[in-house]
């Protein structure tokens, strides 16, 4: 077969591969579309790939064609997102059904080949069925309307309640989705970039609003009602949007952590003493998974995906490229482009 294979930094090759032995166990699933996700830029591009040579991504959608003797949860001709938590089973966290939080997990396209590929060879436990009617470019969506959701349950979300989502990115617009889905009476979310935020007007958010027009957002009262929101979903990982999420909370409100920082965040304590004085309830949220494996994510995934409910609009994604190009897909992250949504590589179909 043909992979995307990154033999070291920056250097990427598409050529042939032996694909791994097939066991009882597993599955082989023909790559239809696989998204490149933020995370994978900094393996390809700055040195902190697990290993080289390898096959990168994550988030893919495709159709089994050949399955191992002892596998019954899919079949031969099914349509399948990917699933790339490969956790143990086995230490306490697993045990207690917190797989996101396993202590010997391994992870596909990271410290296992992915599916920049035209075939990925996978234990059944890492595909999850999907709907046929669901298309493969939205099959790539699985897992982060997933994480959107894990953080939904982590937070103890419920309805009738006045939500913010603070960052457009995908994460943000499927918490956006999941929170009107599951009866907020207010949705707004903010962030910096607007065609994210178009994008999220589309998708149900009662306002949009976009720090880029305000010089401060501490000092800017007409930007948002502060005090006003019970849940809180930070999915920005911005030092600003930390911060600035404990000021607009309502007395104990709920404030969850998605978002990943890449640099420190300084507190001055008035706004650390927020927490203390409106008795915030600060929650993390890592990953996708619940009991039993993947968990109710997947299935309510799968299951809103089909009923519309969670919509589909392909301004989503902002470019897609062949397997074969993938160094173009790759490199557009490095290139200055505003890279308006998501951007796939997809197999022949
Ligand atoms: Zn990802
Ligand atoms: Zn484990």
């Amino acid at each position: 077969m043909k992979a995307v294979v990154v033999h070291k930094n920056g250097v990427i090759k598409y050529e042939e591969l032996d694909l791994p032995l097939m066991t009882k166990n597993t599955v082989k699933v023909k790559i239809k579309a696989c998204g490149v996700c933020r995370s994978d830029i900094p393996r390809i591009l700055n040195n902190s790939a697990h290993f080289y040579p390898i096959v990168l991504g994550h988030e893919f959608s495709g159709i089994i064609v050949d399955k191992g003797e002892e596998v019954k949860n899919v079949d031969i001709g099914d349509h399948v997102a990917g699933i790339p938590l490969m956790p143990c089973y086995e230490c306490e966290n697993c045990k207690n059904g917190d797989f996101a939080l396993c202590k010997n997990y391994k992870f596909i396209g990271s410290s296992v080949q992915g599916a920049f590929a035209d075939y990925i060879v996978l234990p059944q436990n890492n595909v999850f069925k999907i709907d046929v009617n669901i298309p493969f470019e939205q099959g790539t969506l699985f897992e982060p309307s997933t994480v959107a959701l894990h953080a939904i349950f982590k937070s103890n979300f419920s309805k009738g309640k006045r939500v913010a989502i603070l960052g457009g990115g995908t994460i943000g617009l499927f918490v956006l989705q999941w929170a009107k889905a599951l009866g907020a009476s207010e949705a707004v979310v903010v962030g910096r970039d607007k065609s994210h935020l178009q994008i999220a007007s589309k998708l149900g958010a009662d306002k949009v609003i976009s720090t880029l027009d305000y010089n401060n957002i501490f000092d800017d009262e007409t930007l948002i009602e502060v005090g006003k929101y019970d849940f809180i979903y930070e999915a920005s990982g911005a030092e600003e949007m930390i911060r600035w999420s404990f000021l607009i909370a309502n007395a104990k409100a709920t404030i969850c952590m998605i978002g990943t920082p890449t640099n420190g965040i300084m507190f001055p304590g008035k706004q650390w003493e927020i927490i203390n004085r409106k008795e915030l309830n600060v929650v993390g949220s890592w990953m996708s998974y619940s009991s039993p494996f993947p968990g109710m994510e997947w299935k309510m995934t799968n299951e809103f995906f089909m009923n519309k409910k969670l919509k589909y609009i392909p301004e989503m994604f902002y470019k897609a490229f062949s397997m074969k190009d993938a160094d173009k897909a790759f490199n557009l992250f490095n290139s200055g482009e505003k890279i308006k949504g998501r951007v796939l590589l997809k197999n022949d179909m």
